[in-house]
């Protein structure tokens, strides 16, 4: 299965209205799609994670500049051989950020050849299913205008509510006082609906602000409080879940086994986020997944992608098995990123979509996708 080219796609859209989370204003989505091709004809998709701040053309450069040349003529199949191979010919400029996103997009594009040829969902080359649906947590409450913005969070919520979702991460770090007051006005709305919350303040705050803000979120029954701290501040995370009650999360801005060994050495959550499309992929899923297990973290991967995201997501769901096993054990959820992304559900000709509560895993070959090239060329703007 002979690489013979890796094309890259730099996605942009304009939003018609901004959004902010607490480290700055999104006024466009955006995606760097990478399609490996082979010489028998098979083609992966990948994806490097691009923030709402984030220059989708960083990853971009360094899938052109650095991995192509590395990968060209090598066998697709050889996904654990590459990954390696990528991870050690930029070690002295990479490890973290961008770089890695970029080797995560070639390493899920290699993922989804070695599904089709194979004729199988990904989740099948992890080992098996787990689990054929997932439950997705509608991510949102972004700011439109600023701090005050409780009774349109409230609205939101019931939104979501009626949408079928039965989870919901609230975007927090706009202030202490005002988070406080937003969540009061959330749970409020939803209050006796069984609905779960969690909050995440992209952190946002210090040690002390974060504490107080975690003291004052104690009886809403969190699933998690997600980047309470700087990531790195590992004591600091450490220090979160000492004082506080509920679990913490983090790792969305961690990378590799290598950043997932210092977070677990460190105590520093219970549970860990890595993003498929920048924490080095589903090879760099699975080390870490097998990492957090030795360590007793749940795993429950960061989404905030395009399609392809979605699906790589899905299919390492798919495989992940439960941190703490019992007859009524936790299960891992799908993040659903509800703020605006013109070109997400469109990518793929079958979007993936939640129906009454559930996300079904998709179980066509490799990512289990199609991608619309139409959309590709609607919104590329280089590559
Ligand atoms: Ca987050």
């Amino acid at each position: 299965m002979k690489i013979i080219d890796i094309k890259i796609h730099v996605l942009k859209s304009p939003l018609a209205e901004p959004f902010a989370f607490s480290q700055g204003w999104v006024r466009q989505r955006s995606a760097t799609l990478v399609e490996v091709l082979t010489e028998e004809g098979i083609t992966g998709w990948g994806e490097a994670f691009a923030q709402g701040l984030e220059p989708p053309e960083i990853a971009a450069a360094a899938v052109q500049y650095a991995l192509k040349p590395l990968i060209l003529g090598a066998n697709a199949l050889d996904t654990e051989v590459l990954w390696h191979k990528m991870y050690h010919a930029t070690r002295d400029f990479g490890r973290k950020g961008s770089v890695i996103a970029a080797i995560s997009a070639v390493d899920i594009a290699l993922w989804d050849i070695a599904g089709k040829t194979h004729h199988v969902p990904i989740h099948v080359l992890l080992g098996g299913a787990f689990r054929h649906r997932v439950q997705p947590y509608a991510t949102g409450f972004y700011r439109v205008n600023g701090q005050g913005e409780s009774a349109r969070l409230a609205d939101e919520a019931i939104r979501h509510l009626d949408a079928g979702f039965t989870a919901m991460k609230v975007k927090l770090g706009y202030g202490v006082e005002d988070d406080i007051q937003c969540m009061k006005a959330i749970a409020e709305a939803v209050e006796g609906r069984g609905i779960t919350l969690m909050v995440d303040t992209n952190h946002a705050y210090g040690r002390a602000q974060a504490l107080r803000l975690g003291r004052a979120l104690d009886g809403y029954n969190l699933r998690w409080y997600e980047e309470p701290v700087v990531p790195e501040d590992l004591h600091g995370y450490a220090e979160m879940r000492n004082k506080l009650t509920m679990p913490i999360a983090g790792g969305e801005n961690e990378h590799t086994l290598f950043g997932y060994r210092d977070l677990f050495a460190a105590n520093a959550v219970d549970i860990a986020q890595p993003d498929l499309c920048s924490c080095g992929g589903i090879s760099a899923a699975r080390h870490i997944v097998t990492l957090a297990q030795a360590h007793g973290v749940a795993v429950n991967p960061h989404v905030w992608g395009s399609a392809v995201a979605q699906a790589a997501s899905l299919q390492l769901i798919a495989a992940l098995p439960v941190a703490h096993h019992s007859l009524f054990a936790q299960e891992p959820l799908l993040e659903y990123d509800c703020s605006s992304h013109p070109f997400r559900q469109h990518l793929i000709t079958q979007p993936i979509q939640q129906s009454g509560g559930w996300v079904p895993i998709p179980e066509g070959p490799g990512l289990g996708i199609e991608i619309d090239r139409s959309i590709v060329e609607r919104y590329r703007v280089a590559g």
